[in-house]
């Protein structure tokens, strides 16, 4: 067991490609709480040809952000399954200012807050590269380059205020996102153990 008690709600910002998947995985397995990453359910929709994919698909293609509405949506009904009583980590959501607003009524509702906001920082040329390589490795249909320029900007438009918006929470830690796995996901590590819990 663990001495230092880690905060269970976490929501995980960055850039696409600056290796939030990676490291949701990596905490969710030392945290014991599941790491959801919307840009997966979304994908998992896409391939089985739910309503869901069909109604995602072409905005995710055109790297385009999922309309609100939508996105809520899906999201508070996998936050209110069993497994994410006690925690979670959340990969790619929030992402615009009503997701906000939505994911703290979903928190609220279950007498819980966020804890941490963890942003993955990441330098977009190093970006365009690592998502190249994912591009050809995954065989994804938004990493082409135009796309991937196009997520980038969104990103940029619409996701990059949060940033702002949770450090006035005082919710948020930075941690620089470029290189190797095992050396971000060690000064994760160091951000989140001088991290007091808030509650
Ligand atoms: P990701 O794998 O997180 O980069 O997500 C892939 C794509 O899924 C995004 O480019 C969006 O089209 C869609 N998506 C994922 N999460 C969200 C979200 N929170 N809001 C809107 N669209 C999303």
């Amino acid at each position: 067991m663990s001495m230092t008690p880690r905060p269970s709600f976490l929501v995980l910002l960055g850039p696409p490609g600056a290796g939030k998947g990676t490291q949701a995985g990596r905490l969710a397995a030392s945290m014991g709480v599941p790491a959801i990453s919307t840009g997966d359910i979304f994908r998992e929709n896409v391939k089985g040809e739910s309503e869901l994919g069909l109604a995602a698909k072409r905005y995710m293609d055109a790297g385009e952000y999922v309309p609100d509405d939508v996105t809520n949506a899906m999201v508070a009904d996998r936050l209110g399954q069993a497994d994410a009583r006690a925690g979670f980590i959340l990969d790619g959501y929030p992402r615009t200012a009503a997701q906000v607003d939505r994911l703290d009524e979903i928190l609220a509702e279950g007498d819980a807050a966020l804890e941490i906001v963890l942003e993955i920082t990441a330098d977009p040329e190093e970006i365009v590269g690592r998502l190249t390589l994912r591009a050809a490795e995954q065989g994804r249909s938004d990493d082409s380059e135009d796309v991937m320029r196009r997520r980038l900007e969104v990103y940029r438009e619409q996701t990059a205020p949060l940033v702002d918006l949770y450090s006035r929470r005082g919710l948020l830690v930075s941690v620089d996102g470029m290189g190797g796995v095992d050396e971000v996901g060690a000064r994760i590590g160091v951000a989140l153990s001088k991290t007091p819990p808030s509650r």
